[in-house]
């Protein structure tokens, strides 16, 4: 195992820092200010597209894969080192991107061509912002994704979704949707399935941007389906998908890719408030203090196990290798110190945190979510004691 950081990703990393300072934290520090996300309109998306952002990994039709295993910026280590060095500035932008986003690895992996043409095709090289977005969780059902009880009914070439998602990011700006339903609701996770459900489809609306404590930059949004007919054609993986009842295992897989991701993010977080930290004890004169040397020492070290872990389950990643437990494990260690060390952080800053217009108080806000997206620190323990010894995963 090696993560040699060569001249190729630190270019990378340091084109990332000088957005970060530049663009990303800005916008950011606006949107929590104005305690709203970021209009699809703002000058800031437009430069994204200007620089290239934006874009799907899809090569398109007929095209050879990108990635090849010589170039080490199109890994998903250079991907999690990435998203570290994006949540370092504002992880709430990085979400608020304009992009496929979470769907795309579903999209690769099960879509149909023609599927991948529809959809990811004008995500190529996009015209304007675009967006897509993941819809699984629903008011009754989070943790427990067997739960959902948004239905699927077969109606001649279409199918009929009905029921309510929440919490779900870029929702109402999205070009499609894909959303999660049951086919029945008996069979548990074998009965999902996954529909493209195109933003203006008569049935889809409601939208609704729910109310945050942290991550203000991007919009999580509630929505509803009545009667929401779709053609037989966006089903994703197609009708073959539906025989196979591969429908779930499509769903852990995103999840499973993503949760380094979200560890990243929590690295990054947890770094920006340990400099915001050293920045404040220092002008504090608070450094001669051995209990608070300590802490910073304590949080310091964890970050870098937590980024260790991260980097091994990304590294499978790219080796084609399971990563169960060290998805799981990375996202637990790192969601953990980051709050950790935003709590710290906000015991040294005193009253001035209570003020409400420190970073340290805003990231605190912030990294709340990274303990509880794409599984919560009690689920991925869950998930790694069945792994410690030997229970197969629920399905
Ligand atoms: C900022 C943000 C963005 C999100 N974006 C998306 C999105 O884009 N798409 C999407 O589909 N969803 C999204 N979600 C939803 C997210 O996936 C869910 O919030 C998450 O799965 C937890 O579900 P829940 O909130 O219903 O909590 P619950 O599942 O109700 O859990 C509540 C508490 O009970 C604990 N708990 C639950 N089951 C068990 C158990 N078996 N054993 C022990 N403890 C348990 C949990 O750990 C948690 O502490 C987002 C959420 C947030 C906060």
């Amino acid at each position: 195992m090696e993560f040699l950081i060569d001249k190729a990703m630190h270019e990378r990393l340091e084109q990332a820092r000088h957005l970060g300072r530049t663009e990303v934290r800005p916008v950011g520090l606006e949107a929590d200010h104005l305690s709203r996300p970021i209009p699809p309109n703002h000058a800031y998306f437009r430069r994204c597209l200007e620089r290239g952002e934006g874009r799907t990994r899809w090569p398109g039709p007929n095209a050879k894969p990108r990635q090849t295993a010589s170039d080490s910026t199109h890994t998903i280590v250079m991907q999690l080192l990435l998203a570290e060095e994006f949540s370092y500035w504002d992880r709430g932008v990085g979400v608020a991107n304009p992009g496929v986003g979470l769907p795309e690895g579903n999209v690769i992996a099960m879509g149909t061509e023609e599927q991948k043409e529809r959809f990811l095709g004008p995500f190529l090289n996009p015209d304007r912002p675009r967006w897509a977005c993941f819809a699984m969780t629903e008011p009754g059902a989070g943790s427990d994704v067997a739960g959902i009880r948004t239905t699927a009914r077969k109606d001649g070439d279409f199918w009929l979704l009905n029921g309510a998602k929440c919490f779900i990011g870029n929702a109402s700006r999205a070009d499609w949707i894909l959303v999660w339903a049951t086919v029945d609701p008996s069979l548990g996770r074998a009965g999902h399935r996954a529909f493209f459900v195109e933003q203006g489809t008569p049935g889809l609306g409601g939208f609704k941007i729910e109310k945050k404590m942290g991550l203000k930059a991007y919009e999580s949004t509630s929505f509803t389906l009545e009667d929401c007919r779709v053609p037989a054609a966006n089903l994703l993986g197609g009708e073959e998908s539906y025989q196979r009842r591969a429908g779930f295992k499509s769903a852990m897989g995103t999840f499973n890719a993503g949760r380094p991701a979200i560890a990243a993010n929590a690295v990054g977080m947890g770094r920006a408030v340990l400099d915001e930290s050293l920045t404040f004890a220092r002008e504090a004169g608070l450094l001669g203090d051995a209990r608070v040397r300590d802490r910073l020492e304590h949080i310091a070290r964890k970050l870098r196990l937590a980024r260790l872990i991260y980097l091994r389950a990304g590294w499978l990643v790219d080796q084609q290798r399971p990563n169960v437990m060290e998805a799981s494990m990375s996202k637990a260690a790192a969601a953990t110190i980051a709050q950790e060390a935003a709590s710290f952080g906000m015991e040294m800053l005193g009253a001035v945190g209570a003020r409400g217009d420190h970073l340290i108080e805003k990231l605190y806000r912030d990294v709340k979510a990274m303990d509880i997206v794409e599984g919560t620190g009690q689920i991925q323990r869950i998930v790694m004691a069945r792994h410690l010894v030997q229970l197969p995963s629920r399905d």
